[in-house]
């Protein structure tokens, strides 16, 4: 790319009509050459004119599949993110551009702010944003990766003592407690993390992350767990010991790298978001793994490439585990 912002007012100003976002959307998505959202098919489409009297809206690049099976009409947000939305193209990007940049994201009240949207909306866009930033097509871990597991919200410490004793003990780290809700991930030392909501953090839950992400000739660093233990037999494995609820680490067996990113999705999420229900929780940790992931660009270039994934199908545990089977 032949141009740098180095502040939001001259991003603003580049992107400042709709033509403008739509060539950007259509270089990002399709390099230039439409593929038509409905058939996958390259054959160069008809240019249509739009449906409306707005002189803005009829100068976007509106087509129509050439092939007569098709034959449906397009634009560049048919089948993204972006489609069904009436918000215009330039603050769907300024969104991205905040989520992509910022180190602990941002919150809808003050999304809604900056781009002049309800918060309803902001809401909304966020959420798609996040599902955006679902890495979708990741390369696999190599070298030295650290795996570990970690609980979010929950209000465990509301409860009462007894109680709060009781569920440590009965289910020790490996169930859900409360209402905190399980996240594993893998990260690999200079590298990405993958991050998933699970059910739990048992060896059978964990078993299928490690075979869709790690490369076989990886060495595994985790703690001492029964479930890495058992999953880890597969790898060169490495542990960190477990001696009366702290870890004894050597040089380079530690799992402190992944911990580090543990630290800062939650700090994130408490600073920013203040509770997250479990039921939304993936999207965050997309979002969080995102920027982590990207952390070696410019802000440009990490919008940039985010926009290229607007057509971005959710990926799940639960579609993880049915693509196992
Ligand atoms: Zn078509």
């Amino acid at each position: 790319m032949d141009f740098t912002f180095k502040t939001i007012a001259e991003f603003n100003d580049y992107f400042k009509d709709e033509k403008t976002c739509y060539e950007f959307l259509e270089l990002q998505r399709w390099d230039g050459t439409p593929v038509c959202p409905h058939c996958g098919s390259v054959k160069k489409p008809y240019n249509v004119k739009a449906r409306s009297k707005v002189a803005a809206i009829q100068e976007i690049p509106h087509y129509r599949c050439a092939e007569k099976e098709c034959s449906l009409p397009f634009t560049v947000r048919t089948g993204s993110i972006f489609e069904g939305s009436k918000v215009e193209l330039k603050k769907w990007f300024q969104a991205a551009y905040e989520i992509s940049t910022r180190k602990k994201g941002i919150s809808s009240l003050e999304l809604a702010e900056r781009i002049d949207v309800s918060q309803k909306t902001a809401w909304f866009i966020n959420h798609r944003l996040r599902n955006m930033l679902k890495d979708t097509n990741p390369e696999l871990l190599t070298g030295i990766v650290e795996a570990d597991e970690t609980y979010v919200g929950g209000k465990l410490k509301n409860k009462h003592e007894s109680k709060k004793r009781k569920e440590k003990t009965k289910y020790g780290r490996f169930y859900n407690t409360g209402d905190k809700t399980t996240v594993v991930g893998l990260l690999q030392r200079d590298g990405k993390v993958v991050t998933y909501v699970t059910p739990n953090a048992e060896a059978a839950t964990i078993a299928p992350i490690m075979v869709a992400h790690l490369d076989k000739d990886a060495t595994l660093i985790t703690d001492d767990h029964k479930s890495y233990k058992e999953v880890g037999k597969n790898y060169k494995h490495l542990m960190v010991k477990t001696t009366y609820g702290s870890y004894v680490t050597h040089g380079n067996v530690h799992t402190n790298t992944i911990e580090g990113f543990w630290s800062q999705l939650k700090r994130g999420i408490i600073g920013t978001f203040h509770v997250v229900s479990p039921k939304h929780l993936q999207r965050y940790c997309n979002e969080f793994s995102y920027r982590y992931n990207n952390k070696g660009v410019s802000n440009i270039e990490r919008f940039a490439e985010s926009i290229k994934q607007c057509a971005n199908t959710r990926l799940t545990y639960k579609s993880l585990i049915s693509n196992e089977q």
